[in-house]
């Protein structure tokens, strides 16, 4: 064995986004104890909250997010 070649690591594929596996809204400060409010993306009632403390559907926010995922996946393959 004489001399090392160097493989370049063949380029990773880009985690494929599956809905209700993002988001982890065990914890009770993704509910309101206090009762439902409209959701900040569909505007139906919800005792969930999200990351910021507005009240939102979780599947409402995971459609978000995948959203501005790829959106931001967009616009970096444009600029390369
Ligand atoms: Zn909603």
């Amino acid at each position: 064995m004489t001399g090392r070649q160097r493989r370049r690591a063949p380029p990773k594929a880009e985690p494929e986004y599956v809905p209700g596996s993002l988001l982890n809204w065990n914890g009770s400060e993704h509910w309101d104890y206090g009762g439902p409010q409209p959701c900040r993306y569909c505007e139906v009632p919800t005792q969930l909250r999200d990351s910021h403390g507005s009240h939102a559907h979780k599947t409402c926010a995971e459609d978000a997010l995948a959203q501005q995922a790829a959106d931001a996946a967009e616009a970096y393959h444009q600029d390369g």
